[in-house]
């Protein structure tokens, strides 16, 4: 049976807040070595959206199947026999956004306890099974949902679900356990953030941008919050959120929809619905007001930057068409080799080392449209950020033309081809979706809706939505500017301030 049950409330949303390339994703920290890289894989799959022919679409809706257990599981299967490998991923519609006010991090901080074991399973045991047969695992945390995923040979699907079914209800959280694994969780925060500029000043754009949303908290948390968790807010956590009906299965790979139902049915059937966490609470961005700069210099730096973020709606908030007009203006304007920025700031000026945009729509709330170059040569940051806002006050003057949104729309095709030749990123942008109170109708219609984008959508998106004051501007610098080097408090310090005229923003790093 069919069937899709998971009533979305308009209330719901979130997203995973996640950077273009300038900037590593900090949004999303993952428990495995191969962090970084698997943050990037997400960002990438959530920009990309889900894109193909309409005659592919066809060939997607009759493989991809969706239902529920009796106990407010949602499942999802995307065969795919190329390989005798499967994909399971587990997420649950919880993330960094969802904490309570003190307890930033928490989210975080139970993804790594998750791994610490139940009575039937100590410690390790669940990843030494997956190790034994060479498989791999991983996990991850975003603003708006928390997953756990392995890849393992076909034949194990069934051995790991029963693992994954038991630590959804079984997790044992002793002191023990607790407070050493804090120390990780510190320690991760120190070498990911506190060693890293271009993460503090992602930090601090993203406290800036965000006023009052929580998405201005970063996922990792705040030092002096973490170093307070304890195991009963862990516990608590547990408790309110990992329940089956707050979270989604998807089983990737060679597999059929029916023998992931009567597996599901065995292992996650028996876990009993343990909370209601209800509907999800975002406090309300306001509209924003003045455009803001945020300055980190640190002599670790060793290539200047500049990223401009402004405030637009996700997937999930935006009006019908909206999003998509936004994915379409960010590859005109930055989207690869052939985009406005690259051919300006790249071969034409030859100013830039690199340049482009990218559009976050995966959230419950607010999305974000992202633009970052970095300069070459003698440029200078100022040369940068002068040659954007000129392709900026062009594209929302002039608008772009037919021939641009074909080749946009060419590249978004393509896009969906990869994204559906890859067992897990087809996986993980259904997983996201579903986690950001959208269907996997909206996954499946996506390719549709991009074809059904007009030039006067696009053009009405980059007048409606690049205005400076909806923005955020970051630079990160070798040493500070020399306006900044008076201030007390130069030097590795991220600053925060509003610029005063939104029409006019800082063309320069610079404080007052
Ligand atoms: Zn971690």
């Amino acid at each position: 049976m069919m069937q899709v049950m998971r009533a979305v409330s308009a209330t719901a949303l979130a997203g995973a807040l996640a950077f273009g390339p300038v900037w590593t994703a900090a949004a999303e920290t993952t428990t495995r070595p191969d962090a970084a890289a698997k943050a990037k894989t997400e960002a990438a799959s959530q920009s990309d959206g889900v894109a193909g022919t309409p005659a592919d679409d066809k060939k997607v809706e009759e493989r991809i199947t969706e239902f529920t257990l009796d106990n407010g599981l949602q499942v999802v299967v995307l065969p795919d026999h190329r390989a005798p490998v499967v994909t399971q991923m587990v997420y649950y519609h919880v993330g960094a956004a969802d904490e309570a006010p003190g307890e930033s991090g928490i989210a975080h901080f139970l993804e790594h306890l998750m791994f610490k074991g139940t009575k039937a399973n100590p410690e390790g045991a669940f990843s030494k099974a997956v190790a034994d047969i060479g498989g791999q695992e991983n996990a991850f945390t975003t603003d708006d949902y928390t997953g756990y995923y392995q890849q393992v040979p076909a034949s194990e699907l069934k051995m790991v679900m029963e693992f994954e079914a038991d630590r959804m209800a079984n997790l044992v959280l002793t002191d023990e356990v607790v407070a050493p694994e804090r120390n990780v969780i510190l320690e991760e925060r120190r070498m990911r953030v506190d060693n890293d500029p271009g993460a503090q000043l992602q930090e601090a754009v993203g406290a800036a941008l965000f006023q009052n949303s929580p998405y201005g908290i970063p996922v990792i948390g705040w030092r002096g919050e973490m170093e307070q968790l304890s195991r009963d807010d862990a516990i608590a956590f547990y408790d309110k959120y990992y329940t089956p009906n707050n979270a989604t299965l998807l089983v990737a790979g060679d597999v059929t929809a029916e023998e992931v139902r009567r597996l599901a049915e065995e292992t996650y059937g028996k876990v009993a619905r343990r909370a209601d966490p209800g509907d999800r609470e975002r406090a309300l961005e306001p509209e924003p007001l003045a455009a803001r700069t945020v300055t980190l210099s640190d002599p670790k730096v060793t290539q200047p930057s500049m990223q401009r973020v402004y405030l637009v709606p996700s997937e999930t908030t935006a009006e019908p068409g909206e999003a998509e007009a936004l994915d379409v203006l960010s590859d005109i304007l930055g989207g690869g080799t052939t985009s406005r920025l690259y051919r300006s700031l790249v071969v034409d000026k030859a100013i830039a080392a690199g340049t482009g945009t990218y559009y976050g729509g995966t959230a419950l709330k607010e999305g974000q449209f992202v633009v970052y170059g970095m300069p070459r040569g003698d440029a200078s940051l100022a040369d940068i950020e002068t040659a954007i806002d000129d392709e900026i006050a062009k594209i929302r003057e002039t608008g772009v033309t037919e021939a641009e949104l074909e080749r946009a729309k060419n590249r978004v095709r393509k896009n969906m081809i990869y994204l559906r030749d890859s067992q897990t990123a087809m996986a993980r942008r259904v997983g996201a979706a579903l986690s950001t109170g959208r269907t996997l109708r909206d996954v499946e219609t996506w390719p549709d809706r991009i074809e059904a984008v007009t030039v006067e959508a696009v053009n009405a998106a980059a007048r409606k939505y690049l205005e400076p004051k909806r923005s955020v501007t970051g630079y990160l610098t070798p040493q500070a500017p020399a306006a900044a080097s008076a201030a007390p408090d130069a030097g590795g310090d991220a600053a925060r301030e509003s610029g005063a005229d939104a029409a006019a923003p800082a063309a320069a790093p610079s404080r007052s």
